[in-house]
C-alpha cells in the first residue's frame, strides 16, 4: 500500500456500527460491528420516547401519558425494541399498575439531560451496559435542547465484536463493573439513569 495521506473514510454510526445481543446474565449488550478508533462517535440518535424526569415531581403521570399519546403502531415498535414493554398494552388505557411498570422502565433505561429535567430512552444507547470509569470504552452526553440527541463517543480503540460500555455516573448502583467484580448470576439489575456531561 502506498504511504500517502488519504482522508479517513467516514466511519459508520448507529445501526451500521453496532449490533445488540442478549446475554444470559446481563440483559442486552451492545457490540461494535468493526474496529473503531478512540473518539469515534459511534451512536448519535434521537430518543425513542421522552418524559419529564421524576425528580420534577410530575413524572409519575407523564410517562404513562406519553405512552398513551402514541399510536398503536408506535407502541408496538417500542415493544419490539424493549422487551420490558411487552406487557404494557398498546391499544387501551393504562391501569395504575401498568403506569408503575412504565415508571420502572424509565428508571432503568433513561438517560437524562444535563439539567435533569427530562428523561430520554434511546433505541440503541439505552441498551449499553455499565462499566466503571476505568473500564468504560465510551462516554455519552445528552443534549438538553430538542431533539435531545444522545452522543456516544469511544474513549478507547475498540475491536470488532467488542462490547461497548459506558459509565452511568451514578453514585450508588446495584450492579458493578463486569471487569472489577466477580460475575454474579443475577440478571442485569436496575439499569440506568446516567448523568451527562454535555
Ligand atoms: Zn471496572
Amino acid at each position: 500500500m502506498p504511504q500517502i495521506a488519504i482522508p479517513a473514510p467516514s466511519l459508520p454510526q448507529n445501526h451500521d456500527a453496532i449490533y445488540i445481543t442478549n446475554s444470559s446474565n446481563r440483559g442486552r449488550c451492545v457490540h461494535a460491528i468493526q474496529n473503531f478508533p478512540s473518539r469515534h462517535k459511534i451512536i448519535v440518535e434521537q430518543p425513542a420516547i421522552s418524559c419529564v424526569h421524576w425528580r420534577q415531581g410530575k413524572w409519575m403521570r407523564t410517562i404513562g401519558d406519553e405512552w398513551e399519546k402514541r399510536s398503536v403502531e408506535a407502541r408496538l415498535r417500542l415493544q419490539q425494541t424493549f422487551k420490558k414493554l411487552e406487557d404494557i398494552p398498546s391499544d387501551t388505557r393504562l391501569t395504575k399498575q401498568e403506569r408503575k411498570q412504565l415508571n420502572k422502565f424509565v428508571k432503568e433505561y433513561a438517560f437524562w439531560d444535563s439539567k435533569g429535567t427530562n428523561a430520554h430512552i434511546y433505541r440503541l444507547a439505552s441498551h449499553i451496559n455499565h462499566a466503571c470509569a476505568r473500564h468504560a470504552n465510551a462516554e455519552q452526553w445528552t443534549d438538553s435542547a430538542y431533539p435531545n440527541y444522545i452522543t456516544v463517543r469511544l474513549v478507547k480503540d475498540v475491536r470488532a465484536d467488542e462490547e461497548i460500555f459506558i459509565n452511568y455516573n451514578k453514585g450508588h448502583m446495584p450492579f458493578g463493573c463486569p471487569f472489577c467484580v466477580p460475575r454474579s448470576d443475577k440478571p442485569r439489575a436496575e439499569n440506568k439513569g446516567n448523568g451527562s456531561f454535555g
